[in-house]
């Protein structure tokens, strides 16, 4: 039986102390990736719900007595770079070495995605999984259609199929279009593709996908004019009684709060942020609630 020992630290932003459980970096290999230095570190990124109510990652570097000595905030970077381009001549992007990059453990405890995602115009290499980058070949190679934004599948455990394919390719798309998201948005995002990605990505989805990689940057307007119990009935029509109260609820908080955030939102229920947006964006398409975007991302 391996011992599993308790790690505690303050997280910088939320200030809240953080209790972890883990076994020895040696054992626990799906949650810890050893650092590629010679002092015998090891990376573990514990994902929380941090202060703005959005899920944040601290990366903790841990010895093999599982103390924690240096702890990371990743946070990307809040500006996209103006890309260079000359017409009709493709701009070489970036070789990965001179890029900010940022390496998270896993985006759950159990078998998960292992991809890097390269960003030209964030420049950011995004390493996720505890992915070899010297000693493996990825399997896939997916990219945006501006060439800005590279996704590369490693194996794992989750089978690389077409519509996966098609769920990745719309991500590199939106990462391209969209302004920059935060780290957590964009682990919800995968998380998301994940737990669908058996099934093709339908238009709803990729609402979704957008809605949440910028959802900090979006708030809601109530329909005055919508007859409510009609629209509730729809609802439970299409898609069953149970998420009346879930509805009721929001549309309870956007009346005591009519200038609420998402943000708020994901502060007051611990729900899954894919299914809170999934909540929204139903209430958007019955026109109960109009979901004011930033303009980059006004929907047609
Ligand atoms: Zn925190």
């Amino acid at each position: 039986m391996e011992n599993r020992v308790e790690t505690r630290y303050t997280c910088s932003q939320c200030k809240r102390t953080r209790a972890l459980h883990f076994g020895s970096p040696e054992q626990d290999t799906m949650a810890f990736i050893p650092k590629n230095n010679p002092n015998g570190l090891f990376i573990y990124s514990d994902i929380h719900r941090c202060k703005d109510g959005f899920l944040a990652i601290n990366n903790l570097h841990i010895d093999a007595n599982s103390s924690v000595r240096t702890i990371d905030f990743l946070k990307l970077p809040s500006e996209k770079k103006v890309k260079p381009s000359v017409v009709g001549i493709p701009v070489p992007s970036e070789p990965v070495s001179l890029m900010k990059s940022y390496r998270i453990t896993g985006i759950r405890s159990d078998q998960s995605f292992r991809l890097t995602i390269k960003d030209d115009l964030l420049d950011i290499f995004l390493i996720i999984g505890d992915i070899q980058l010297d000693d493996e070949q990825a399997e896939y190679q997916i990219k945006s259609n501006n060439d800005t934004v590279e996704i590369k599948y490693y194996h794992s455990d989750l089978q690389f199929t077409d519509n996966l394919e098609d769920w990745l390719i719309e991500l590199a798309n939106l990462l391209e279009l969209l302004p920059p998201t935060k780290v957590g948005l964009f682990i919800d995002t995968l998380r998301y593709i994940e737990k669908l990605r058996k099934i093709p990505p339908a238009p709803f989805h990729i609402d979704l996908l957008k809605t949440i990689l910028s959802s900090h940057k979006i708030f809601f307007d109530v329909n005055q004019d919508t007859e409510l119990e009609s629209a509730l009935n729809t609802i439970e029509e299409m898609y069953g009684s149970d998420i009346i109260q879930s509805l009721n609820k929001i549309l309870e908080a956007l009346q005591t709060n009519p200038e609420a955030t998402l943000q708020e939102f994901t502060q007051a229920n611990d729900e899954d942020l894919s299914h809170l947006v999934y909540l929204f964006l139903i209430l958007e398409q019955e026109n109960v609630i109009t979901i004011v975007r930033p303009d980059e991302i006004k929907f047609t």
